[in-house]
């Protein structure tokens, strides 16, 4: 439980879970014995951490990017309450190399050698998302398990592959891809608000979900649409359908996740044991 830890101090009750996360890893810390009265502050190399209330403590959500380096990753966490002076603890979380798979792909050429303008909308797009990832909403809008976007039992594939398109190596792919026929429902994998409702260059017709604390979920190359910006979503409500918008050589769910603008493996969030 305490793993990867070397001072504590008096804040003490820490656990990070798992113990020893992988690169690209949805992981939580818990912070035990702390008074809901008490506020929570902390990061992770840096990285600011959103804390709630859970099971007598607090809880953070930590997301190691797809390219974060592996290795000894230094934390910080501050307990502020009222009338005392703040308890601090540090220490390291190992954080587990994880090797990705190389992927070699042929695409037509319209599809990679954009022309300027297509280009400065893809430009723009990808900064609009990026915008979006890093806003924070300061409620949880979650609670419990999370659920598969499509229904099945097929392992989706491909998270964090090195992705060699035409001879040019492109960015890793920062989500994971569900095959399915086009029409096959797309659902909610947990309560939350629709951020996004668009028709971007690559991701296609798009759905981001807002969980709140800084956690997305993305929905790409819907065929259809069935919720709007703003709109309140409850965990397992459609979405809209599976398709091939956008850049996609065939109908398929590409689903990610983000914490904090940290490119995270969705499977990782459907394992997630913050039970409450
Ligand atoms: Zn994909």
């Amino acid at each position: 439980m305490l793993a990867g830890q070397v001072a504590t101090a008096e804040v003490a009750d820490v656990a990070w879970h798992p113990a020893k996360p992988r690169i690209g890893d949805v992981a939580w810390v818990h912070v035990r014995n702390v008074p809901e009265s008490a506020a929570v502050e902390g990061s992770v190399g840096g990285r600011p951490l959103a804390f709630f209330p859970y099971a007598g403590g607090y809880a953070a959500l930590v997301g190691l990017d797809l390219q974060a380096k592996p290795g000894a990753h230094p934390w910080r966490l501050a307990v502020i309450e009222r009338g005392h002076e703040p308890r601090t603890a540090r220490g390291r979380v190992q954080v587990l190399r994880r090797d990705f798979p190389v992927e070699r792909l042929q695409l037509p050429p319209a599809m990679v050698e954009l022309d300027p303008e297509t280009e400065r909308r893809a430009a723009t797009e990808a900064t609009r998302l990026q915008t979006l990832y890093r806003t924070l909403t300061p409620e949880r809008l979650w609670r419990g398990r999370f659920t598969r976007p499509v229904a099945g039992t097929e392992t989706p594939t491909g998270f964090g592959a090195r992705r060699i398109i035409n001879g040019h190596a492109r960015a890793p792919h920062g989500g994971v891809d569900f095959s399915a026929p086009t029409g096959t429902p797309v659902v909610a994998a947990n309560s939350g608000r629709v951020a996004l409702v668009e028709e971007f260059f690559f991701p296609g017709r798009l759905v981001v979900l807002d969980h709140g604390l800084g956690l997305y979920t993305l929905y790409f190359h819907l065929d259809s649409v069935a919720v709007a910006e703003g709109q309140r979503i409850e965990r397992g409500q459609t979405l809209g359908t599976v398709g091939a918008t956008g850049r996609a050589t065939g109908p398929h769910l590409h689903f990610g996740a983000q914490v904090r603008g940290a490119r995270v493996d969705p499977t990782t969030l459907l394992r997630l044991d913050v039970l409450d």
